[in-house]
């Protein structure tokens, strides 16, 4: 699900690169979009069918399905694209960040989308893992 939004990741994450450097990167990040565009949409197929079969859909209202679902997938797939960025770099990348890129800022934006993206594992697979937290449809907890 492609939604338009400002460029945070190349704004954030490339500050203090050179000009050159920090376009050539945005636009290979706006490439690796359209570049995993399929592995995105297994992932929503994927996250969908996890969800179906440990019964999200009855337990959770379906606003905060969308709004979980939706986090998940946009920082998922902004991961991926800026994994296609450090693919197609090379080592370049890393040094461009160590040496002229604010290395704490970049991993505080990873660590958070990481973060973001593992929510829409948490109801897939809290029913595995004790799966206490996750209400019942009559509102009793797991055991
Ligand atoms: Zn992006």
């Amino acid at each position: 699900m492609p939604v338009p939004h400002p460029p945070l990741v190349n704004l954030i994450v490339r500050q203090g690169l050179p000009r050159e450097e920090r376009l050539t990167l945005s636009y290979r990040h706006e490439l690796g979009h359209v570049q995993t565009l399929p592995l995105a949409l297994l992932h929503v197929i994927v996250l969908w069918w996890l969800w179906t079969r440990n019964g999200v859909s009855a337990r959770w209202p379906r606003a905060v399905r969308l709004l979980v679902a939706f986090v998940a997938h946009e920082a998922t797939w902004e991961l991926m694209a800026e994994g296609y960025v450090a693919l197609r770099t090379g080592r370049r990348y890393i040094q461009l960040h160590r040496q002229k890129g604010s290395p704490l800022i970049s991993a505080f934006v990873w660590g958070s989308f990481a973060v973001m993206a593992s929510l829409g594992l948490v109801p897939a697979l809290g029913r595995h893992l004790g799966g206490s937290f996750l209400p019942t449809p009559h509102g009793k907890e797991h055991t």
